[in-house]
């Protein structure tokens, strides 16, 4: 699974707390970056909501399936994210499988995920998205219209912990322009 040195790892790693915009970031990555790549799909033992497909948004798992597959060492990284109960990880046959086809892999994943993959992946691009500010975190949320109170402020709590590990990423960038940060990102992966 480790890199080697005539085979770039080509993999891509976003964080950014919860309303931070990674999922538009995502899909605009996808659409615009001249370089193959496919995201990776995770596995998660959150239940599916309403519009998620199993095998296409996650790989919806018992937390069985999922211990199972850990202690089976099925998982390049896995976290249990925003102290929710749920856990999330990246299984090795969905990276190998986007490396094998020539594409780069693109990981929307959690702070404490990402910090892990680093250290199997140094070669990684990495890539910290903020907002501008930090009452813009909670108003993104809120206008989500998804979340509970309670979830709401856990994010919230998890947002300024996870904030604190922006230095460690490659590259930090503020989501007050998307069309800026998508091309800041696309250039980093085409220039190499
Ligand atoms: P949601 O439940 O809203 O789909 O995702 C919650 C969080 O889980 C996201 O912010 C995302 O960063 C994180 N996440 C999704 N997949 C993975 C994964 O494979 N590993 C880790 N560590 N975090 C993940």
């Amino acid at each position: 699974m480790k890199e080697t040195s005539s085979e770039p790892c080509r993999v891509v790693v976003l964080s950014g707390p919860s309303g931070s915009g990674k999922t538009t970031i995502v899909g605009r990555i996808l659409s615009d970056a001249s370089v193959p790549i496919e995201m990776a799909v995770s596995a998660t033992t959150r239940p599916p909501r309403d519009n998620e497909i199993h095998g296409k948004h996650y790989y919806f798992m018992s937390s069985d399936e999922f211990e199972k597959s850990r202690i089976s060492g099925e998982f390049v990284e896995c976290a249990e994210v925003h102290r929710s109960g749920y856990w999330y990880g990246t299984l090795k046959s969905e990276v190998d499988r986007i490396q094998n086809s020539g594409r780069w892999v693109l990981l929307e994943i959690d702070v404490e995920g990402a910090l892990n993959l680093m250290q199997i992946y140094p070669e990684a691009v990495s890539l910290f998205l903020k907002t501008p500010s930090a009452d813009e975190y909670e108003s993104r949320l809120r206008g989500r219209g998804t979340e509970s109170e309670e979830v709401i402020q856990r994010r919230l709590r998890t947002a300024a912990e996870e904030l604190k590990s922006a230095d460690k990423y490659r590259y930090q960038m503020i989501n007050d322009d998307l069309d800026r940060a998508v091309q800041e990102i696309c250039t980093s992966l085409e220039s190499r």
